[in-house]
């Protein structure tokens, strides 16, 4: 039996992860979290019964205590960033699944491999802005870091079996979102509903705006590079509209492996949870009948400076990758909330990266203060 805890539960890589587990029998759920939707962990709750939960406001937290006291056998409330630790951490687990979105999974991610959990890692957010503390902290502990993310997921299947064999290229597919072929000019007029119609995979709000400027597959850049271990140059991103191919690697001799499926967010995540076993999933299969092209762009920087501005802040390095997520994690909340336009989203991300002072290894207190910094760089010039 694998024990799972989770952390964001409610999210879409949360709920597709308690998919996973409810149609496997060998796994059971020992702890989840979320920021505040109760609605759903009470039914989350009520079906796996796990021992803990954790609710990110303190209020919500107690209202959900409340309405799950007729439950048995009982499930402890906990919230704030030490109920995250909680479930982080909790002693029966063997795996966390790191589904919460945005930097905010930093120290729960460290603490659970402080206490030896493997991880499989979603939030792309932490390993961006930690990479440099979290893959030498998982070597130090021997824990396994199991890549999530679909490209990442994909690459981590096409080294299976590879050992040692030299990685010279790491490609990197991209869907180009809903804006692909769009000028700058277009761009200016975009809207958050056109913004949030990814053409082929659903995904939270957050990393669908992340897809639409293409900061996603910077973000993913920036992972790869930890995950494996290559150089900014080893990298290219290559556009694959059909999302077919998941991401490809080439070795030394010019072979290029790749690894393909419909898109289904559960086959990584499944892979993560029996890793290196593969387990029966239902759902659609690539029939290659029926698939009329795939075809390869080159990214358009250009346009979506989101890839741009990745490859700058991978290349300086330090705290710059911490700048241009945080800069983008504020700068999508307020598209999100309709206070600001789709390219203003650049801006920020821009703004924030010419101005900072660079940090060459900056621990997790100075990654949290070029957080804060980022964050009030943006409010001062962007009073709304
Ligand atoms: P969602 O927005 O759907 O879910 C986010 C989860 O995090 C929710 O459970 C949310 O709780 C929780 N959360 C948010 N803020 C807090 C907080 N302050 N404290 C505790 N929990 C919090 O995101 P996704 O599932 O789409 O993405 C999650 C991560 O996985 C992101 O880093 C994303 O980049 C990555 N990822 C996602 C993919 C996808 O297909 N969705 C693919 C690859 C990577 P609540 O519901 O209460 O707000």
């Amino acid at each position: 039996m694998k024990k799972v805890a989770i952390l964001g539960s409610t999210g879409s890589i949360g709920t597709q992860t308690l998919d996973v587990i409810r149609h496997n029998d060998d796994l059971e759920l020992v702890a989840i979290s979320a920021g505040s939707n109760i609605t759903l962990l009470e039914e989350q709750i009520r079906e796996f019964h796990p021992e803990l939960v954790a609710v990110w406001s303190k209020t919500k937290a107690d209202e959900l205590r409340i309405a799950i006291s007729d439950v048995t056998p009982a499930c402890k409330v906990v919230s704030g960033m030490e109920g995250l630790l909680e479930v982080a951490t909790i002693a029966s687990s063997d795996i966390l699944v790191t589904a919460i979105v945005g930097m905010i999974g930093i120290q729960p991610t460290i603490a659970a491999i402080k206490a030896g959990k493997d991880i499989g890692l979603a939030n792309k957010e932490t390993l961006v802005t930690a990479g440099h503390i979290i893959m030498p902290l998982a070597k130090e502990y021997n824990v396994r870091i199991l890549p999530v993310d679909s490209e990442h997921s994909a690459i981590f299947q096409c080294l299976n079996g590879e050992n040692d064999n030299k990685i010279s290229k790491i490609l990197l597919t991209a869907s180009g979102g809903p804006f692909r072929g769009m000028t700058k000019q277009d761009l200016e007029l975009v809207t958050l509903e056109q913004a949030l119609k990814h053409p082929n995979w659903a995904m939270g709000r957050k990393i669908t705006i992340d897809s639409a400027t293409m900061v996603n597959k910077g973000l993913e850049v920036i992972e790869a590079k930890w995950l494996f271990d290559v150089d900014p140059s080893q990298i290219e991103v290559v556009v694959q509209p059909q999302s077919i191919i998941h991401s490809m690697v080439e070795f030394e001799d010019g072979a290029v492996m790749a690894q393909l499926g419909t898109p289904d967010m559960r086959l990584p995540i499944q892979f993560a949870l029996y890793y290196p076993n593969r387990v029966y999933l239902d759902g659609k299969r690539l029939d290659f009948s029926m698939l009329s092209e795939i075809t390869f762009e080159k990214p358009d920087m250009d346009t979506f400076l989101g890839l741009r501005f990745a490859f700058d802040a991978l290349k300086v390095g330090g705290s710059m990758p911490t700048v241009f997520n945080a800069a983008n994690e504020l700068a999508v909340a307020k598209f999100l909330n309709k206070r600001v336009r789709f390219m203003e989203i650049y801006d920020m991300i821009e703004f924030c990266m010419q101005r900072h002072d660079l940090i060459e290894n900056p621990t997790v207190e100075q990654i949290l203060d070029t957080e804060q910094w980022v964050y009030e760089t943006i409010e001062s010039r962007w009073i709304s």
